[in-house]
């Protein structure tokens, strides 16, 4: 279990990926999907790189290295049960542990800051942070006062690429940069302590030339909306802080019950394995070596990569543990903003603008190792023959997995179902008479009086390797058909398979899914009544969900109530199908996943009520038929033809891209021969969108018609209520002489 997407982590995913474990499974839990390459982030705020030059996608990362992600926060750890406790999710169990969690600033001592400072860590806060003060800087119409805290490398670079992109902004908008006004302060009396003079004098040198006001001795104790005060009471009026200061271990590090220094961070031994418990391990800046005080700094977290990754591979197999010497000098290069840097090594100090080049290819050259990682060979590797572990008990059971029963001995076993599903907390229904509280052959429920039933079934199996978001999706999509008939979701039944392994393994993986999928159930107001779990060689849930309508069918939406002149309304944006194709195949960025997982998370409850409310004639939930497939399975019953408008599909980032790559679900294909319901296909097929229309969707949106007078309002209404992406895309028309029931706008 890797907690944190560090630049020591990535290495040991690399290595993995590279050179598999038997018998080992890794998961990554990291809280950011894109973690920054600390080396060119004064690049990247100075304008040289865009943000994917400089991040690392880990989505990508793990899937080459078969590993499970877990986009989320850990905000504990319980040692005793062997688990990570996380934000927002259950907790995972692990039976290797590694921490490479960063450095969290320390400004809840000094007065102010946490409310008016800027923190450069973490640095996805500070990437949003940096953009609204560029945005505040543009607006001011007058001086912009820049304090930057802390005086060491960061300090500096950060401060003299602010100032560089800050100048460029200025000239852009025919502003004088001059509006700047830039201040350095550090409690110690030199900038830049743990360099050397050469070092310091070339930077003292670039801040004078460049008009960076420097305050030595200048603790900071006090930060307001105005400005800072410092300990000998000197006052600097600033409208920005930005705050580069040493900082200090993450505090939930402190109930862990693993031995810290004073700074809060995790003492490890010379193995990188944490003096307090042999199971743990951590690297980067959370680490602290007790025979090496090291500076934090990213050239640290990188070197400690591959001995990390060697030595969790020899601690699964029980071998003894190599050492991590740091080296006693190492090249630091430092950047002043404008395309030139300042080389340190021990007493070495040299500077140009061929110093930054060769700074810039050192960075890029990294960035390829991570960022372009080849395609996996399978994603179906064959179960291990050998698996030498250092739990012997546990390598001879992973051998065995290969061989497994069919049939009823496919069963997933009673007590490993019962430990699995006993946590969950499925909610109560007055209706539900018979369900898991009081488990039977079957659920017994009650169709209340004035209501009838309706009945859906979903399967499918898992297309992300995160069990608990996995389950999640499925029962939002099984869900989506009955919302979108305009019923109340009552009960649901799973269907699970989970692939054979340890049964701890299997117990957690169902606990996981489940616990993901009994979230969405009963927030739905729905109850999961029971279900049926058996062993394959993939993991996939599905449900058999009932809902309830009015029994006189007026609160019922159907597919063929549509009327010429209605508004296609279409509530979420398209192109899973496309994203999840090329995520598989390690084509698609890490965030374009993110992006697609929470539209699929987004419930349809709510847009079907509004939809309801504003008079919807039709609706239909957007699945694996696609965009088309689902707009022609409205217009048949309705007899009538549709209008659709290319240009206003709401698409999911990354999908056009996906899909102009030729990257397709394997379900497309299927969904294509609907091509002959298009009027004007042969114009179309050009199309940058064309090919979304046959995209199969997971957990999609909702299709809808909705007559024109209330269309506006209902898509306005839609996006109050959180569906962002909501569209009109398109109109009804009505049923003319042609054989092709759908015509495409394309401009
Ligand atoms: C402006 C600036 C410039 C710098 N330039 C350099 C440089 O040129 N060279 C250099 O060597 N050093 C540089 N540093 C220092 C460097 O940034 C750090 O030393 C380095 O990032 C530490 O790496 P790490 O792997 O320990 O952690 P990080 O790089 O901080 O990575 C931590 C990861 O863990 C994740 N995470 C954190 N908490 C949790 C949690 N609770 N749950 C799940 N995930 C979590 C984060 O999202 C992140 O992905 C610079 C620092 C700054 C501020």
């Amino acid at each position: 279990m890797l907690v944190g997407g560090g630049h020591s982590h990535v290495a040991v995913l690399r290595r993995f990926g590279m050179h598999p474990v038997p018998g080992v499974r890794l998961t990554l839990i990291c809280r950011d999907i894109h973690t920054p390459y600390s080396g060119m982030l004064p690049g990247y705020i100075a304008g040289h790189y865009g943000y994917d030059e400089v991040h690392i996608d880990l989505s990508r990362l793990a899937r080459f290295a078969g590993a499970r992600f877990l986009r989320a926060e850990a905000v504990g750890l319980d040692r005793g049960a062997g688990t990570v406790l996380c934000r927002d999710r259950p907790p995972v169990p692990y039976d290797r542990l590694s921490i490479n969690i960063g450095s969290t600033p320390q400004m809840a001592n000094v007065a102010g800051a946490l409310e008016h400072a800027i923190p450069v860590k973490p640095i996805r806060g500070f990437d949003v942070r940096w953009r609204s003060l560029l945005d505040r800087v543009r607006k001011h119409p007058d001086v912009t006062r820049i304090a930057v805290v802390g005086g060491g490398a960061g300090g500096i670079e950060l401060a003299l690429a602010m100032q560089y992109r800050l100048h460029n902004e200025l000239r852009a908008l025919g502003r004088d940069p001059k509006e700047l006004d830039f201040h350095l302060l550090t409690r110690e009396s030199e900038i830049l302590p743990t360099h050397n003079t050469l070092v310091r004098r070339a930077f003292e040198r670039v801040l004078a030339a460049r008009g960076v006001a420097v305050h030595r001795d200048a603790e900071v104790i006090h930060v307001s909306a105005g400005g800072v005060r410092t300990a000998s009471g000197e006052a600097v009026q600033a409208d920005e802080v930005v705050w580069v200061t040493r900082a200090g271990g993450a505090p939930w590090l402190r109930e862990t019950g693993l031995a810290l220094d004073a700074d809060g961070f995790i003492q490890v031994a010379d193995t990188l394995a944490t003096v307090t418990d042999p199971k743990v391990f951590a690297a980067g800046d959370v680490a602290s070596l007790s025979r090496y005080p090291l500076e934090k700094a990213g050239v640290f977290a990188v070197r400690q990569g591959p001995i990390l990754a060697e030595n969790l591979r020899r601690a699964v197999q029980g071998r003894t543990l190599k050492r991590y010497r740091p080296q006693r000098r190492w090249l630091a290069l430092v950047s002043t903003g404008d395309r030139f840097a300042v080389a340190s090594r021990g007493a070495i100090g040299f500077e140009g603008a061929w110093v930054w080049r060769w700074k810039d290819w050192i960075d890029r050259r990294f960035m390829v190792k991570f960022n372009e990682v080849p395609a996996m060979a399978s994603d179906d590797p064959a179960p291990p023959s050998s698996v030498k572990l250092d739990n012997e008990e546990a390598a001879q059971a992973i051998s065995a997995i290969a061989m497994r029963c069919g049939g009823c001995g496919a069963k997933v076993g009673a007590t490993v179902l019962s430990r699995a599903l006993g946590a969950l907390r499925p909610l109560d229904r007055a209706d539900v008479l018979i369900g898991l509280h009081a488990p039977d052959d079957a659920a017994v429920v009650r169709a209340p009086p004035g209501k009838a039933m309706v009945h859906t079934v979903d399967f499918f199996r898992a297309f992300i390797d995160d069990p608990y978001l996995f389950g999640k999706v499925a029962a939002n999509h099984a869900l989506g058909d009955i919302f979108a008939m305009g019923a109340e979701a009552q009960s649901a039944a799973a269907i699970a398979t989970v692939p054979p392994g340890l049964e701890a393994k299997v117990e957690d993986v169902l606990f996981q899914m489940m616990s993901g999928a009994v979230e969405v159930l009963n927030e739905a107001g729905c109850a999961l009544v029971g279900g049926h779990t058996g062993e394959a060689r993939e993991l996939a849930l599905g449900f058999a969900v009932n809902g309830l309508v009015d029994a006189d069918m007026t609160s019922v939406m159907r597919k063929s109530g549509m009327q010429p002149g209605d508004v296609l309304i279409l509530t979420k944006p398209i192109g899973t199908g496309t994203l999840f194709a090329a995520h598989d195949r390690l084509q698609a960025r890490g965030r374009w996943i993110d992006g697609a997982l929470a539209a699929m998370c987004q419930s349809n409850r709510l847009g079907a009520q509004c939809l309801r409310e504003h008079g919807a004639t039709a609706c239909t939930d957007v699945t694996g038929f696609g965009l088309l497939g689902h707009l022609v399975e409205m217009t048949r019953p309705s007899g009538v033809d549709a209008e659709l408008d290319l240009s206003a599909l709401p698409v999911l980032e990354g999908a056009e891209q996906t899909s102009a790559a030729g990257i397709l679900s394997s379900l497309q294909p299927a969904n294509v021969r609907l091509r002959r319901a298009l009027r004007n296909q042969q114009e179309a097929v050009g199309h940058p969108r064309y090919q979304l229309l046959f995209d199969p969707q997971t957990a999609g949106g909702l299709l809808a018609s909705v007559p024109a007078a209330r269309a506006g309002a209902c898509a306005g209404a839609l996006r109050a209520l959180g569906y962002a992406h909501t569209s009109a895309i398109g109109r009804v028309l009505a049923r003319g002489e042609e054989l092709e029931p759908v015509v495409l706008r394309l401009a």
